[in-house]
């Protein structure tokens, strides 16, 4: 089971797999090793403003 994590304040998904690359997070890094000061780049928002959900991976 793969996990997504979603910005509860403007609902930007994370896929690890898929990396952030405007913020410099290189696709497959996981996310307990993005850096805590990491935001939303939408947003702002800290990362402990986003919550995990399940992924079929569809
Ligand atoms: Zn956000």
């Amino acid at each position: 089971m793969e996990y997504h994590y979603r910005c509860r304040t403007c609902g930007h998904l994370v896929e690890p797999y898929r990396g952030e690359l405007n913020s410099g997070i290189k696709p497959d890094t996981p996310w307990e090793e993005y850096p805590e000061d990491w935001i939303c780049p939408i947003c702002s928002a800290p990362k402990s403003n986003f919550y995990p959900i399940e992924s079929d991976g569809w």
